[in-house]
């Protein structure tokens, strides 16, 4: 059970790049990260416009010298004091994410990057020996990760309830962006511009939220093949796609579906997981995250709800209200954060076990959502073909 006290022993002092006034994802950052005092606020380059980075850092209680025109001097000017940042996030478009990482991995700090990582595997292959190198985190923010029904989902699987694992599928498929809504919304816009996005729109954006989840409740299972086809339904967005459908074939014959989409009209997020063994089921949905169904061959459905006795110790671990009322994204998000907290903390010390024994995205996360993204549009720019995964 969680009751809100640190779990680090002081602070991290952390600093924030982009989520800005306006910006979608900046304030469940901060919410995330301030929440058990693992964090301390004490500088940014909060927005790409520096005079309006000013005045929202002032906003937030940040120091008027320690909020900066850009994130170069954010790193330079911060790693001139004794009481400098030690970790910084970065919540901005995701054409800046490798630069920005980069730049700061280079500084010295702690990074929690934004999802998708970079634009292609060489990039997170860069990013990856630059924090092995400099002996810092790298964390990606695929924030349902923390809930805790997906660590129960985890345990149920390692402990054979569902049997052998035949198939996964997933989607993540709203209906937000049905029509060309981006000539109104600047945080639609970049999304549909490859400059900005990257060689994807769906795929990097929603579809590597429930991979990740596959990630966490089936670490074993390995991607031999995969075929995509993804679509343009609002033309002016192609070549990047606003709707896809991924087939994938693991290791020892599991096969697995995703779809992604923008264009789902009338769905507010359906971002759903369903893990099917020989004996039975489950699903989690976000829209209902308290709840997992579980569902054995030839009995009636359970559902299994979360906070309660039954379920696995883990999945009881990061309660911060009991089974009834709800806990969902920001919950999720600030258990996620805790966690990179402490596996900072480790990480200083040199205990990288304990770094191991935490279960968050980190680095190897975001390479492998890149590395999915690059096979996808591979296969999906050839005419949709089955494409070795590499
Ligand atoms: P947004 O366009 O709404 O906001 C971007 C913010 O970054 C703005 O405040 C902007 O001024 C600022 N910015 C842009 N370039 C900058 C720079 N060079 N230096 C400093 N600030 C800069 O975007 P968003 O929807 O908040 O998305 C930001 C990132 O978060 C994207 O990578 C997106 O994929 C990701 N995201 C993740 C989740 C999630 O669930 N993990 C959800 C939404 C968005």
């Amino acid at each position: 059970m969680i009751y809100g006290e640190r779990k680090v022993k002081a602070p991290i002092r952390w600093a924030m790049v982009g989520g800005g006034k306006g910006s979608q994802i900046g304030y469940i950052h901060r919410s995330a990260a301030l929440r058990d005092h693992s964090f301390q606020l004490v500088a940014g380059a909060f927005d790409i416009d520096p005079e309006r980075g000013r005045d929202f850092g002032a906003g937030l209680q940040v120091a008027p010298e320690r909020c900066y025109a850009d994130y170069q001097t954010l790193f330079a000017e911060e790693a001139k004091r004794e009481d400098g940042i030690q970790a910084v996030s970065i919540a901005t478009p995701n054409g800046t994410h490798f630069a920005i990482s980069k730049a700061a991995l280079e500084a010295g700090l702690h990074v929690v990057c934004e999802k998708p990582l970079c634009f292609t595997l060489a990039e997170a292959e860069e990013l990856r020996a630059l924090a092995e190198r400099r002996q810092r985190m790298l964390c990606v923010t695929y924030g349902y990760a923390g809930h805790q029904l997906i660590s129960q989902a985890r345990a149920m699987i390692a402990n054979g309830e569902l049997g052998e694992i035949r198939m996964v599928h997933m989607q993540f498929a709203h209906g937000f962006h049905n029509e060309a809504v981006e000539l109104a919304n600047p945080s639609t816009q970049w999304r549909v511009d490859p400059r900005y996005a990257g060689p994807s729109y769906v795929l990097g954006d929603l579809a590597t939220h429930p991979l990740y989840l596959s990630e966490v409740m089936l670490p074993e299972l390995k991607i031999e093949k995969l075929l995509c086809a993804r679509q343009s339904f609002v033309q002016s967005r192609a070549p990047l796609e606003d709707n896809a459908y991924v087939l994938m074939q693991y290791s020892g014959g599991v096969m697995g579906h995703l779809w992604a989409s923008a264009v789902n009209a009338g769905s507010m997020h359906g971002q759903k997981i369903r893990v099917i063994g020989s004996r039975a089921s489950l699903e989690w949905w976000d829209e209902q995250p308290n709840q997992l169904r579980f569902e054995i061959q030839g009995e009636p459905a359970r559902i299994l709800e979360r906070g309660m006795g039954y379920l696995y110790p883990e999945a009881l671990e990061d309660d911060r209200i009991g089974g009834g009322h709800p806990e969902g994204l920001f919950e999720s998000w600030s258990n996620l954060y805790y966690r990179f907290a402490l596996a900072m903390e480790a990480c200083d010390a040199g205990e990288h076990d304990r770094v191991q024994a935490l279960h968050i995205p980190g680095i190897e996360a975001g390479v492998a959502g890149v590395r999915w993204v690059e096979n996808c549009v591979r296969s999906a720019d050839q005419g949709a073909v089955w494409v070795d995964y590499r």
